[in-house]
């Protein structure tokens, strides 16, 4: 089922990654930057993440004896610097996830590339270390992403959703190791029910969500895939959410043959394949297009709008 699978350590059937982005209430800023601080309500819903959430989640990947990774807006480091201290002292790898959750693909290159250095040097003050990795908020990686994260010195990215194993992304400057996901394995479908971000999922029970999680994790355990959960601590870290996800680590854990591992650890092994020749990957040369394609003419037709 899978054309090129990876070997994966010690003889492992898969990889998972249980990744937290910890946005808290940079999302809000940014939907209702005039407004947001009358909406207390939205906003203790987001302050869960850093307050409730993350010594929670820490303290069920201590009792599992799992490293793990965490992507963490700067500007939320700076407000709940905490969190961050719970973080590191479980242990856990700190990815780059944009200053304030700010779009990258509404920017100009310029103005992303300053975000993009004004957030790696708040997570080298406050970790110790320049990150590894990144993930565009909201998933809005631009044409410019993966040319300032080489020129920047990243090692991987966790933000496409073009494959069930890492693969390569391909730019001018070299190569970045590509972990993707997809909205699958994301909880936003599951859990969002929030009339300040128009967003109103149906409320069911977590159950269902573990159903949907496990299958995707079955068939990557199956066929030599790669699992990443995306998921943010306002949203799974509440109580009866995290009760069931800590069921699925069990699950995962009783199954065996799972290689549990922060993303800065899966992007070392995928070079180390490479370099030993023991693997070759697929590549995907970015960007996919310099502009709108000339078909369609300069105005926006209808039959484009879907
Ligand atoms: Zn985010």
């Amino acid at each position: 089922m899978i054309r090129n699978p990876i070997p994966w350590p010690d003889g492992a059937r898969c990889a998972v990654a249980f990744t937290l982005d910890m946005d808290a209430d940079s999302i809000l800023h940014l939907a209702h930057h005039t407004s947001a601080d009358t909406r207390v309500v939205a906003l203790s819903m987001l302050r869960y993440g850093p307050e409730i959430a993350i010594p929670r989640i820490v303290e069920t990947y201590r009792r599992f004896g799992m490293r793990q990774t965490f992507f963490l807006p700067a500007w939320c480091m700076e407000r709940y610097p905490a969190a961050v201290e719970t973080v590191l002292e479980g242990g856990h790898e700190v990815g780059h996830h944009g200053y304030l959750h700010e779009h990258p693909n509404e920017l100009s290159r310029d103005e992303e590339h300053a975000w993009l250095v004004r957030s790696t040097e708040v997570i080298e003050k406050m970790t110790g270390a320049r990150p590894r990795g990144y993930r565009a908020p909201s998933y809005r990686f631009s044409r410019h992403t993966l040319d300032l994260l080489l020129e920047e010195g990243f090692d991987y990215d966790a933000s496409l959703m073009g494959d069930d194993i890492p693969y390569l992304l391909e730019g001018d400057k070299g190569t970045v190791v590509e972990l993707p996901a997809h909205y699958g394995l994301d909880d936003w479908p599951h859990f969002m029910a929030s009339r300040d971000f128009g967003y109103m999922m149906s409320i069911k029970s977590p159950a269902y969500a573990m159903e949907v999680y496990r299958a995707e994790f079955d068939a990557m355990w199956e066929h030599g895939g790669m699992w990443i959960g995306v998921w943010h601590p306002f949203l799974s870290g509440r109580l009866a959410r995290w009760a069931a996800i800590e069921g699925l680590i069990r699950y995962m854990h009783d199954k065996g043959g799972v290689w549990f591992a922060p993303l800065e650890e899966i992007s070392a092994h995928v070079r180390k394949m490479i370099d030993e020749g023991e693997w070759r990957p697929r590549i995907d040369r970015l960007p996919y297009y310099d502009g709108p394609i000339p078909e369609l003419g300069e105005a926006e037709p209808e039959l484009s709008k879907v």
